[in-house]
């Protein structure tokens, strides 16, 4: 154990993780990316991305496939042409696939289910396509897509990249006023809603909020142009829930237009949809992605990271379309390669918290995609949920969102993946719009909490403030050196703002070249120079001149038996500058944690990384603060941490959970 710090914006390195897991023998024996891809890309970078969008169909081949000439502005498969749609379910269905399932739809409610093949998603996307041009939408018009997860809301995605209309999904949980400041940022023309969607075993509506948000940028001066709403839940829509100069049924719509739709090709640049940040950090930022190079690296990497097998695996990302893991890997990545996928409405525990291990164990699901935040409440539940019921189909887990915990890594392995399926824990960013860094599973031997190394084709690196790289065992900033083709294009808008955000830290002039992409995150690279992320730079912790991530301790805290979950901030203190403040989610079968729990914790964190990470105050909180795509905001905490009125929660899924950590902050521990 090391303890070691580095002055000059490097991290500490402080935690040790010594097991490593070999790839399955079988697996390893036919896997789709082999060792081979990280000599070949390192030979030629660009002639492995050309090599990659091969995979594609293009109407037009492209003239080049990098032009750097204007960094940060970055174009890939320039001259060339192609349509999303065509790629991700036209070309399946002329190749013979059209009778493959596409999506095994899971509603909420038990009995509520749908199999669409590729022919059948073919037929519902070129009614959408019709129905939307009819409702006056062309190339380059903005459609903002508001929708429970129903298949409709695949349909509507892949309808508006087919006619070349660039989407804005904004995630269903959100509020009126998000989606009004959405619909203005990009000028949406139509907005694709539903009445409503199951959560938590009730119907619950979206059109009124639809309704509310029009009012909002009526009353700024924008206005929508048509309302598309899909039937779901047929709840009753209100007295004034219904405005016939703007809404417009769905089934009257898209049902009755015409099954036959001739896509058309687009520019590799063309944009493709706009996405906005989860907002852990602040106000979100619309991200755009274009097309060309969007789809080569969603589908490569999905091939690639997944090991996708079309013709026997069953898929199952279980994120929401509203975020861009739902967007690169549930919609594009996965029809482009043909997957057969688990697409679920509802939430984990409806109608109880086995739901999602009988959805796996009903449609065999061999490769499951989550994230951190749900094993984690799986782990506080305990492990007799998901052992009765079989999960013995899944032959590969993933992770993303944040940083897995050595000690969720293990529960995984162990109780979701029977100690036999690697897991790929890919980092990634809603501005990379592809996985960047993560094991391959049939290469890389996985270490618990880490995300191994850059893909093939992608020039990831830990760097300190002059933007040298690290030695192996030490911290630093993790950025890109050099352009990947789903790269973000800017901010929607506001080109400034682009550059300002990810490129002012390592600027060409600073580290020569054309500048680096900074992600905002910090790494490490182990002994063996494995990456670990450790958060987010702007959470680094200054304790008596040692800089400390927010990711090590926490990982020490979730590695003690009584902890589910951990969240670590810097308070300022009047000796250390800084020091460690935690807030703890207990497992269930911990009940209170019993009276000497804080201490024990405490010593817990000593004894597993040192003195120096002790924590002054450990708080047991029954929640965290976390945004709607499950990811805890710290800035938050330290405002409790630091007894400040607690900042922004617009982006909170739950703001009720600040005020129950708030009034807890008195009572607890401090020495
Ligand atoms: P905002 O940028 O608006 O504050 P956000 O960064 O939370 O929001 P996302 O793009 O959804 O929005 O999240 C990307 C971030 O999630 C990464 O920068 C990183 O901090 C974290 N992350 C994603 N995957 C991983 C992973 N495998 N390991 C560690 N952290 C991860
Ligand atoms: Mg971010």
């Amino acid at each position: 154990m090391s303890t070691e710090s580095i002055e000059g914006g490097t991290l500490s390195n402080l935690s040790r993780e010594d097991r490593t897991f070999e790839p399955p023998a079988e697996l390893a024996a036919h896997a789709n990316v082999t060792a081979e891809a990280y000599d070949r890309a390192a030979s030629d970078r660009e002639a492995f991305w050309a090599a990659a969008a091969e995979r594609l169909d293009w109407a037009e081949k492209w003239d080049r496939v990098l032009d750097w000439d204007n960094p940060p502005f970055a174009k890939w498969f320039t001259g060339g042409k192609l349509n999303a749609t065509y790629n991700c379910v036209d070309r399946h269905v002329e190749a013979g696939r059209g009778d493959k399932v596409a999506l095994h739809w899971v509603g909420e409610p038990i009995e509520d289910k749908r199999t669409i093949t590729y022919a059948d998603l073919q037929r519902e996307v070129c009614q959408a396509a019709n129905a939307l041009t009819a409702l006056g939408v062309e190339a380059g018009d903005r459609v903002a897509i508001y929708m429970p997860m129903i298949p409709e809301t695949v349909v509507a995605m892949l309808a508006c990249a087919r006619i070349g209309a660039p989407h804005t999904v904004v995630f269903g949980g959100f509020s009126s006023d998000a989606l009004a400041s959405r619909l203005v940022d990009c000028q949406a023309k139509v907005v694709v809603t539903a009445d409503g969607g199951y959560r938590r075993g009730a119907p619950s509506a979206l059109k009124p909020a639809v309704d509310e948000a029009r009012a909002k940028t009526s009353s700024e001066g924008f206005d929508v142009e048509h309302v598309l709403v899909v039937r779901r839940t047929g709840q009753d829509l209100g007295e004034h829930g219904w405005d016939d100069a703007v809404d417009v049924w769905w089934h009257d719509a898209v049902g009755s237009a015409s099954t036959e739709h001739a896509w058309e090709p687009f520019d590799a640049e063309h944009p493709l949809y706009v996405m906005y940040t989860s907002g852990t950090t602040g106000k979100p930022k619309g991200i755009l992605h274009t097309t060309g190079g969007y789809l080569t690296g969603t589908s490569y990497t999905h091939h690639a990271v997944f090991d996708l097998k079309p013709d026997t695996d069953v898929y199952w990302c279980t994120a929401d379309v509203g975020w861009v893991t739902g967007h690169s890997y549930l919609v594009y990545g996965p029809l482009a390669n043909g997957a057969t996928q688990v697409m679920y409405e509802g939430t984990p525990d409806a109608p109880n918290k086995g739901r999602w291990w009988d959805i796996v164990a009903e449609y065999g699901v061999t490769i499951f995609y989550t994230a951190p935040t749900a094993i984690r409440t799986f782990m506080k539940q305990g492990r007799e949920i998901p052992d009765e019921r079989d999960l013995s189909s899944i032959r590969l887990l993933g992770s993303v969102g944040e940083s897995i915990n050595p000690e969720a890594y293990m529960w995984y392995r162990e109780v979701i993946g029977g100690e036999r399926c690697p897991i790929v824990d890919t980092w990634w960013q809603t501005e990379t719009g592809q996985i960047l860094i993560s094991p391959l599973p049939g290469v890389t031997a996985g270490k618990p909490g880490s995300a191994m190394r850059p893909l093939p084709g992608i020039e990831a690196d830990v760097v300190d403030e002059a933007g040298e790289s690290v030695p192996n065992g030490s911290g630093g900033y993790l950025v890109v050196k050099e352009p990947w083709p789903a790269m973000l294009r800017t901010i929607w808008g506001d080109d400034d703002r682009f550059k300002e955000t990810y490129w002012s830290r390592f600027p060409g002039s600073k580290v020569g070249g054309k500048g680096f992409y900074f992600a905002g995150d910090g790494a490490k690279r182990d002994e063996d120079g494995a990456i670990w992320l450790l958060g987010r730079v702007d959470d680094v912790m200054n304790v008596s001149g040692h800089r400390l991530s927010t990711t090590e301790i926490e990982s020490a805290l979730v590695s003690h038996p009584k902890v589910a979950e951990a969240a670590v901030v810097g308070a300022a203190d009047e000796t250390t500058g800084q020091a460690v403040c935690a807030f703890v989610i207990l497992r269930d079968s911990a009940g209170d944690g019993g009276e000497d729990i804080v201490e024990e914790l405490r010593r817990h964190v000593q004894k597993e990384i040192g003195a120096i990470a002790k924590p002054r105050q450990i708080m047991i909180v029954p929640e965290l603060p976390k945004t709607r795509s499950g990811k805890i905001m710290r800035r938050l905490l330290k405002d409790v941490a630091e007894h400040r009125e607690v900042g922004d929660v617009t982006t909170l899924a739950d703001s009720s959970v600040m005020n129950l950590i708030s009034q807890g902050i008195g009572s607890s521990n401090e020495d």
